[in-house]
């Protein structure tokens, strides 16, 4: 899963290192996200989850294989097909299976398998679904039903039609608790980016880093930062580091609910944080100008910064700016 610039990693880069690693398929959330890996010259299959009709020439002008969830989304894409035509066109079918988000119930399989049978520009591709709580052992038994359910109506697909359908319900945390139910594919998203569901010691594999651009002395009757927030109780040592909200530092960790680590020691971020700037309480931490600070990384974990303002990792993953240069190491 490479939507969200792969999670905010950065899409071509990461789509380009599973390419070349022999990744069978990538998927995105809209067909831009997919024109823009084509452009970067991925060549391997692209699913595209949310298309819309305004994208479909898009779709077809770079091979990008749409997910199909309702009829009324079949129908325009099979026209716009026809119109072009085009045949045997890839297709990647949906069922909601419990999370109504998007999907084809299932029951509405045999009208489905009808309207496919009726037609040549479409082909289906794969059938999958999406499980709503894989990563929370209170929901196993809602999982497992997902799962029978999307078997019991893959099944009927698959046996509808000669070629081969492929199969796919995993997500990361699916991947982790549920590997008997791997199907054909599996949709590796967050785990992919070192995050793991289920406690399980992923290696890390993103760090925000910044370094300090000033130091100061700041007396005990003294705030720091907009609207006085940032109120000194001893004679304190600050240091401004030219991270703030714009970049995806969070307001909410602000006034010391956000912590980083400079020199291997634990500072707390003091006051509000600036749109461009935050400022940390380095008192008692040997530290000087242009030092290194870890936001997130191998020591400051990204999922426990995301509880602290009460998200999730991935939400801190795609909400890294633009602006914020990503850089890769190879090994
Ligand atoms: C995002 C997404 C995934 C990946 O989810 P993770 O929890 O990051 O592994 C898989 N399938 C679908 C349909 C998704 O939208």
């Amino acid at each position: 899963m490479v939507k969200a610039n792969a999670y905010g990693s950065g899409s071509s880069e990461v789509s380009i290192a599973l390419q070349r690693n022999k990744c069978d398929f990538l998927a995105v959330a809209v067909a831009d996200e997919g024109a823009e890996l084509r452009n970067e010259g991925i060549t391997m299959p692209i699913l595209v989850m949310n298309p819309e009709k305004h994208s479909f020439s898009l779709l077809f002008e770079h091979h990008l294989e749409p997910e199909i969830y309702s009829f009324e989304l079949l129908e325009s894409f099979i026209e716009e097909a026809e119109r072009q035509g085009i045949t045997d066109y890839p297709i990647h079918i949906k069922v909601d299976t419990g999370m109504h988000r998007l999907g084809f119930m299932p029951d509405e399989v045999d009208k489905l398998i009808t309207l496919i049978k009726s037609q040549n520009s479409v082909k289906i591709r794969s059938i999958f679904s999406h499980l709503v709580g894989a990563d929370n052992p209170q929901f196993d038994d809602f999982t497992r039903q997902q799962i029978s359910v999307f078997k019991a109506y893959s099944d009927k697909l698959s046996d509808a039609f000669d070629h081969k359908i492929l199969r796919h319900i995993l997500n990361s945390p699916g991947i982790e608790r549920f590997p008997e139910y791997q199907f054909d594919m599996v949709r590796l998203g967050i785990g992919h980016y070192g995050m793991s569901a289920n406690g399980h010691k992923l290696r890390n594999v993103c760090s925000l880093k910044t370094t300090i651009l000033q130091i100061k002395n700041v007396p005990a009757d003294e705030t720091v930062g907009y609207s006085r927030k940032g109120k000194l109780t001893r004679n304190s040592q600050t240091a401004t580091i030219p991270v703030g909200y714009a970049d995806g530092l969070n307001r909410k960790l602000g006034n010391g609910i956000g912590k980083v680590m400079i020199n291997g020691k634990i500072a707390p971020i003091i006051g509000n944080v600036c749109m461009d700037c935050a400022m940390i309480d380095i008192t008692g931490i040997d530290a000087k100008v242009g030092d290194s600070v870890e936001i997130f990384g191998d020591n400051m974990s990204i999922e426990k910064m995301a509880e602290s303002i009460g998200t999730i990792s991935y939400e801190i993953l795609t909400g890294i700016s633009k602006r914020v240069k990503r850089i890769y190491y190879q090994e």
